[in-house]
This record gives C-alpha cells, sequence and structure tokens, in this order.
C-alpha cells in the first residue's frame, strides 16, 4: 500500500496525538447506453450539446421516464458492496439553482433510497478492517461549465448539457477511516468491485468516478467527532490522499495554536497543494427536497434483486481467497494477479494449462507485467498466450531450460510471438551441459570450500544452494538445474 510522504510543520508527536475520521463520498457513473430518465446517449467526448433533447433539457411540459437499466446497475453495485436493496425506494428534487441545471433541481434520492448498511473489506497493514456503507442512492448527473477553448472564453462561461442527465449511483461510506491510506485502500476497492460487476468504467479522467470526503480529527481515545470538513474535488487517487493529509494537518494545526474548526466545504487546489473553503455552514444549501412528483416510486421485487444477485461475477475479495487456496500462491500474488478480471483469467488460463501455481504467479509478475508495462501494452493484448506461456514454464520446470535461459526466451516469445520450443531448438539454448562437466564443476567448487563442506557435513541444509549456485554459475547457467541438484548432492554425501 502507498504512503504519502508528509511535509509539514506538525510533528509526529502531534500527529500520534490525534486520531482522523474520514467518510467519503463517491459518485459513480452507471454504465447505461442511455440517459436515466430519457432516451439520449450517454456517450463521452462527443460535440457539446448534441446528446439533448426536452426531457434532459427540462423545458417545461416534459415527463421524466424511469431507465430500468439503470436502476439495474444501481442493484448490482448495491449487492456487491452487501447493501440491503430496499424492495421500495423514492425519488426527489433536489433543489438549487445553477447554469449547468437547467431545470433549477436535480432528480436523486433522499429519505428512500435503493440501498443501505452495506461494507466492504479493506486490507491495510497486514490487517483487514470492514468500511460500512450507509447508503447507495441513485441520481441524474447535471451539465458542465466550460471555462476555455471557446472564441469568447476570456469573457464568457460555455454550457455542454450532454452530462445532464447521466445516471450516477452516489456511495456513501460510514466515518470508519482512520487515515489517508485507509481511504485509498477503501477507493481502490470501490473501484475495482465496480469494475468487476461492469457497473463503472471508473474512469477519473472522464469524471466517471468522482470523490468527495468529509474530514475531521479527535483526541485519540475521545469518542465524540470533531467538527467536520466537507473535501471536494478529489479527482484522483493521489490528490485524495494529498487532501486528506494536508486537511488533518490543518485541523490540528488550529486545534493545537487554541483555535476552533467551523464546519465547511473546502475545494482541494491541485496547483497550490491545499485546500481553499468553499462555503460554511451559515451558508450551506437548503435544497428544500420534497419528492419527485412526476415519478412513481421504485419497486424492486425479490425476484428481481435475486435475478441480479445470482448475475454477479465472482467478486475481488472471493477470488484472491480462492487464489491463495486453490493455487498456493501468497496473499501479495492473489492481489497483484486480481488486480483486473482480465489479468485473473489470464493467470488461471496459465495454470489450467498445466503450469504450477506458484511458478505461473512469480513468471508472470517478473517477466509478463514488466513487458507488457514497458510496451503499454494491456493484458489482452499480450503476444504471449497463456498456453504459450504454460509450455515455457513446462521447459524450466522439467529442466530442459534453466530459469535464465528461461527468460531469454521469454523475451522472445514476447517480441515474436513465437513458442518457446521453437526458440529453444532453433537457438540452441536446452540444457547443453553434460553430466561429466557438471561434476567436474561441482568437485572444484568443493574442493574451493571446505568450510561449506563442513557446514553442510554438520546438518547445515542451507549452503546446499550455495553448492548449487556456484555450480550453475561456473556452466554459466546452461546446465540442467535438476542434474546439479543431484551430482552436488551425490559427491557432498
Ligand atoms: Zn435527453
Amino acid at each position: 500500500m502507498t504512503k504519502f510522504a508528509t511535509e509539514s510543520a506538525v510533528t509526529p508527536e502531534l500527529l500520534a496525538k490525534y486520531e482522523p475520521v474520514i467518510g467519503l463520498e463517491v459518485h459513480a457513473q452507471l454504465l447505461t447506453r442511455t440517459k436515466i430518465f430519457c432516451g439520449c446517449s450517454t456517450r463521452f467526448g462527443d460535440p457539446p450539446n448534441s446528446n439533448v433533447c426536452p426531457v434532459c433539457l427540462g423545458l417545461p411540459g416534459t415527463l421524466p421516464v424511469l431507465n430500468k437499466r439503470a436502476v439495474e446497475m444501481g442493484i448490482r453495485a448495491a449487492l456487491a458492496l452487501n447493501c440491503t436493496v430496499r424492495e421500495r425506494s423514492r425519488f426527489a428534487r433536489k433543489n438549487y439553482f445553477y447554469p449547468d441545471l437547467p431545470k433549477g433541481y436535480q432528480i436523486s434520492q433522499y429519505e428512500l433510497p435503493l440501498a443501505t448498511g452495506g461494507w466492504l473489506e479493506i486490507e491495510y497493514g497486514g490487517e483487514t478492517k470492514r468500511i460500512g456503507i450507509t447508503r447507495l442512492h441513485l441520481e441524474e448527473d447535471a451539465g458542465k461549465s466550460l471555462h476555455d477553448g471557446f472564441p469568447h472564453s476570456n469573457e464568457k462561461t460555455y454550457v455542454d448539457f450532454n452530462r445532464c442527465g447521466t445516471p450516477l449511483a452516489e456511495i456513501v461510506s460510514e466515518p470508519d477511516m482512520r487515515s489517508p491510506d485507509e481511504a485509498y485502500a477503501y477507493l481502490t476497492n470501490l473501484r475495482q468491485i465496480l469494475l468487476y460487476t461492469g457497473v463503472s468504467d471508473c474512469n477519473m479522467e472522464e469524471g466517471s468516478l468522482r470523490c468527495d470526503a468529509n474530514v475531521s480529527v479527535r483526541l485519540r481515545g475521545a469518542s465524540e467527532f470533531g467538527a467536520k470538513v466537507e473535501v471536494k474535488n478529489l479527482n484522483s487517487f493521489r490528490y485524495l490522499a494529498k487532501a486528506l493529509q494536508f486537511e488533518i494537518e490543518r485541523h490540528i494545526g488550529i486545534l493545537e495554536s487554541g483555535g476552533h474548526l467551523t464546519q465547511e466545504t473546502r475545494l482541494w487546489n491541485q496547483p497550490a497543494g491545499r485546500t481553499e473553503s468553499m462555503r460554511s455552514k451559515e451558508r450551506a444549501h437548503d435544497y428544500r427536497y420534497f419528492p419527485e412528483p412526476d415519478l412513481l416510486p421504485v419497486h424492486v421485487n425479490s425476484a428481481w434483486r435475486e435475478g441480479v444477485h445470482a448475475s454477479l461475477p465472482e467478486l475481488p475479495g472471493a477470488k484472491r481467497a480462492r487464489f491463495v487456496s486453490a493455487f498456493g500462491i501468497t496473499p501479495y500474488d492473489a492481489d497483484v494477479l486480481t488486480d483486473t478480471q482480465a489479468l485473473a483469467s489470464y493467470f488461471e488460463s496459465v495454470v489450467k494449462a498445466g503450469a504450477p501455481g506458484k511458478a505461473a504467479a512469480n513468471w508472470m509478475q517478473t517477466e509478463l507485467l514488466r513487458r507488457l508495462n514497458d510496451s503499454g501494452k494491456e493484458i489482452g493484448a499480450s503476444p504471449v498466450s497463456p498456453e504459450a506461456l504454460a509450455a515455457m514454464i513446462a521447459l524450466v520446470e522439467s529442466g530442459k531450460i534453466t530459469a535464465t535461459v528461461g527468460k531469454k526466451v521469454f523475451a522472445t516469445m514476447f517480441e515474436t510471438g513465437r513458442s518457446a520450443a521453437e526458440i529453444v531448438a532453433a537457438e540452441g539454448l536446452g540444457a547443453s551441459v553434460s553430466d561429466d562437466a557438471i561434476e567436474q564443476a561441482a568437485r572444484e567448487v568443493i574442493a574451493k570450500n571446505p568450510d561449506n563442506v563442513a557446514k553442510f557435513k554438520a546438518g547445515n541444509e542451507g549452503v546446499f544452494k550455495f553448492f548449487v549456485g556456484q555450480v550453475m554459475k561456473a556452466t554459466r547457467g546452461q546446465a540442467n538445474p535438476h542434474a546439479v541438484n543431484e551430482i552436488v548432492r551425490r559427491l557432498l554425501s
């Protein structure tokens, strides 16, 4: 897990005196083709105001019609997050004035949200912690104000209504996180679950995943919460962690100098590296919520809910646990290999094609992921198929080639797409050192290291590896490691 360095006037002693309390509100754009209350496309990047109609422009006399698919996506996310999906929920109008909101209100859910009372697990510092999820509700997105890139941008603000009415799920956590690192882990796991379930593409650059944080501090051991500040505009994982760290230290600084904190909303200013006050509690919005009269309550019966539940894929946490128990890999390996569904299924295919779990995990993490990363390729575009990798691993495992040669062969496979057997045959890379040559090298190594021979004879099995390593080195990595093992053991005993 990432650790974030702090450059702060607050000493570690002061930091330790206080406990941060953090909750996150995440907006995820749901992956529907059309908007939540009309048939307009949700496609990103189209020319401004090309995906609009009287409904999403809020023209008088129009009526919203709820997109069933958006509700289904909401149910999917809610169930994956262990929430209770309410049989009956209701939309409400959230009233406020803003240029990107043509209706003058946003249709959201308020006192009757779609789902409540869930949780997700984070792993942090070797421990598993459950973070509560208060609620998940559906709402429509607003449009977008465009401040530059147009002929009169220096004197005017332009508005693009394409995003108006795009379906969102707002996921509100309990204030259960106690450090920026935990908040980072929560957002990482939440994003992974939304991706696995296909509910959102979670593309932060395109605004498909947005995050606001509630943060306060209290003296360690205190049971009451301190004054809470909402920080908005945390549109990357790094901003989130940096903004939280800044805000925690700001709170401690104020409290330590005898000041008091006020409840307010602040904005993260990334270039300046600080949060700035946006509005205080006194000026907070009164949204005058009331039930949306143009929409019926949402009814989710058990058949619908169960149908969605049955269609959920294996979730990241369950997959990690299964990889550890079924394939004998470490939790760390499992964590890396379940990062995406595509990576996890590649790994399973390598094992299915005959490679031992641990070897498959090692080769993927060292050689494959590094080369994919260097060449900017996704796992789906890997020039080496899972079966081809398994065949290469089989050559190494059987001692037909050494691990060192295996790495060279893999590099060629990655570049050319040829099979391991083909490359080994064409380039004469098979383990080619005769047993006699191995034995001669082994005798020399043993003669040169009487101290280690004594240690081995005294029962120190650990030095055996030393001898094997030295013989491999003497044969320039070309010897069959199984033969080396056998010969060294015979000569030593
Ligand atoms: Zn529309």
